[in-house]
């Protein structure tokens, strides 16, 4: 679905994964806020590990970075060892949630149905959720993105009413592009852009379709970033190993509008 006068605020936000210590976190912040104190055309938030979040979100005050978590439990309390509810990333500071990356489906077994109640419990604490799909390399050689894609959608969104969606982000961000320096195609990545958009439209509403927010990740880097921004269902940027250091994030940022 081409919009020919998109009014989605493009968003470009920085996963650190597991990089960065709280010092360390500061200090990025640091570096990171005069190359985009005046960066107001898009929205931009990080994502550094749980440790560093109240430091980061500190850090952050008074600049136009927002912080993010990487994951979160969707209870609000209990005997979960090692889990971090909604409520206490919040409280840190955060107001995104990044939910359903692919390294925590496949290497921690998440499921769909898993970050459906994550989006949901991401929201209730007053989150937005940014809700990550994408196929593998296999599944993309046999023709079945769409299906995949398709499916992640649906169940990781199911039970979202449109209210909630219009405060939620997907990232579409394809396994085999990711850190590993084989970036999506901007007509590739378009491709399936659209066909989540026009997903969207058939699950919830056209109007909510027009205004969902959906990144694209997968070895974004300040030389492809202005590609992929240029095409018409692109709204922002997920990126990795390229939010790791200030000047390559900020260049991602203060790509060509
Ligand atoms: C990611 O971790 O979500 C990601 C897209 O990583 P990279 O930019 O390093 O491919």
């Amino acid at each position: 679905m081409e919009s020919p006068t998109p009014s989605r605020r493009p968003v470009i936000a920085g996963n650190w994964k597991m990089h960065r210590t709280v010092r360390e976190s500061v200090e990025l912040i640091r570096q990171l806020k005069p190359l985009v104190e005046a960066s107001r055309h898009c929205d931009i938030l990080v994502a550094p590990p749980f440790t560093a979040l109240w430091s980061a979100a500190r850090a952050a005050e008074g600049s136009p970075i927002a912080i993010a978590a990487q994951d979160l439990h969707w209870e609000s309390q209990g005997a979960f060892t090692g889990e971090v509810s909604p409520g206490m990333v919040a409280e840190a500071g955060c107001r995104y949630a990044i939910l359903g990356h692919s390294e925590r489906r496949s290497l921690f077994g998440e499921t769909s149905r898993a970050v459906s109640r994550k989006a949901e419990a991401a929201l209730e604490a007053g989150l937005n959720p940014i809700v990550c799909l994408g196929e593998q390399l296999s599944e993309r050689e046999s023709g079945r993105t769409e299906e995949v894609v398709g499916g992640q959608f649906r169940q990781s969104l199911a039970g979202l009413t449109e209210d909630a969606l219009s405060r939620t982000m997907i990232a579409y961000e394809p396994v085999w592009a990711i850190g590993t320096g084989r970036a999506a195609t901007p007509e590739m990545a378009q491709g399936v852009h659209a066909f989540i958009r026009g997903l969207a439209a058939e699950v919830f509403s056209r109007q909510a379709a027009e205004q969902l927010p959906i990144l694209y990740g997968g070895s974004v880097k300040p030389e492809n970033v202005d590609g992929l921004m240029a095409r018409a269902d692109i709204d922002g940027a997920l990126v990795g190993g390229a939010s790791l250091k200030a000047e390559s994030f900020a260049a991602i940022v203060n790509f060509q509008t």
